[in-house]
């Protein structure tokens, strides 16, 4: 039986074409030339000044995580609905994650809560919507921007997914995505920052590539133009950033298709049964369909996903495990006050929507649907 989950790496004869010429090359390191033009590429498309491209977007929140000089003591906001990879960079610099409520039935964080939140410690507030789904990220910009406390977007399932008009990735200070091959942008591994602010950028490009000097330009000769400042190395490699080129241009397409299963599956399902209805979507947001996130009753959502999986459809939050991150063994000693978070985690189920699937697939999860609630 054909396995249905949320991936699908859209690799055509166009993509393979163009990883040969940026091979034949022989620059195909982080400095080689599809990087900068990957690069380019991005900012032109998110309307950015600037777009940096890094070895994956774990990483990436590191990146952004050193720039701001987080160390032990400090805190970072988060929601409490984040996958584990948003934490880790957190918990590796021992700054304290501090997890912040969502709205029921909905991935808009809770201003009063985030308000509540934040203290003289915080330095940075790290916002995940999740499976493409845009949230309240200004207004949550907005009450950051009042308290001095810097945004960055974690936008790993939001290629292209919209708020007012703008893409997501414009309302923070820093957003990040991830290329891994789950997302709608693959380099196989990776990922790319958006920046506005001239220094910012240049600091980033030192952190990004060894500390090598970019902010002071005077005393780049000096030590061969390293050992000035601290970086590590978070480069992406041109090959990789040859297949992000080929990729950025069928991302259109691919939310147009997405976007028609979603609405196909919706179509057939929601008026099933009351029980089932799709989380909230702002009225003034566009969604790219990373996956369809469905809410049942506590009771159902186990017993559906387990039939689902039967068909070898596979639910995001039961491949993972989705819990309120405060529930990780790694994560401790920090609040564990989420109670809509809970809820929801209790109660969500995702189907893929990708543009792999065919009108069998699509009728295949209807019919689990229609099964149950009959
Ligand atoms: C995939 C993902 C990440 C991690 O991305 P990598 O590129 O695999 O490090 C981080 N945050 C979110 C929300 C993700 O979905």
């Amino acid at each position: 039986m054909k396995k249905i989950d949320n991936c699908y790496v859209n690799i055509t004869d166009n993509d393979i074409e163009y990883i040969n010429v940026s091979i034949k090359d022989k620059m195909i390191s982080g400095k080689g030339p599809y990087t900068p033009l990957f690069e380019e590429k991005l900012a032109n498309y998110f309307g950015t000044n600037h777009s940096l491209t890094c070895s994956n977007a774990t990483l990436g929140i590191l990146m952004i995580l050193m720039l701001l000089e987080v160390k032990e003591g400090d805190e970072v906001i988060l929601p409490a609905t984040a996958p584990i990879m948003s934490v880790l960079p957190i918990i590796s610099l021992k700054a304290k994650p501090v997890f912040v409520d969502n709205e029921e039935n909905s991935f808009n964080l809770c201003i009063k809560d985030l308000s509540k939140k934040i203290s003289k410690k915080t330095k940075l507030l790290i916002n995940v919507p999740m499976w493409g789904y845009a949230n309240n990220i200004d207004e949550i910009a907005q009450i950051c921007n009042l308290n001095d406390v810097k945004v960055l977007e974690d936008n790993s399932h939001c290629h292209g997914s919209k708020l007012n008009d703008s893409y997501l990735g414009c309302f923070g200070d820093y957003s990040v995505f991830s290329t891994h091959e789950r997302k709608l942008i693959t380099t196989g591994e990776g990922g790319f920052l958006l920046i506005n602010n001239e220094v910012d950028y240049l600091k980033l490009k030192e952190i990004r590539s060894f500390g090598e000097a970019y902010s002071i330009k005077s005393t780049h000769e000096q030590y061969g133009g390293y050992g000035l400042f601290l970086g590590l190395n978070f480069k992406l490699s041109s090959i990789n950033s040859a297949i992000g080129i080929t990729q950025l241009d069928k991302l259109e397409w691919k939310i147009k298709k997405r976007t028609e299963n979603a609405n196909y599956i919706k179509t057939n399902i929601l008026k099933i049964s009351s029980k089932i209805s799709e989380i909230k979507t702002l009225d003034n947001s566009i969604n790219n369909y990373y996956s369809l996130a469905l809410l049942v009753p506590e009771k159902d959502k186990n017993e559906i996903e387990n039939l689902l999986m039967q068909q070898n459809i596979i639910s995001d939050p039961l491949r993972y495990k989705y819990c309120p991150l405060y529930n990780l063994p790694i994560v401790s000693n920090t609040n564990k006050d989420c109670y809509n978070s809970e809820k929801l985690i209790d109660q969500i189920f995702t189907l893929p929507t990708h543009e792999g699937l065919d009108i069998m697939d699509l009728d295949t999860m209807i019919d689990v649907i229609k099964k149950y609630y009959a």
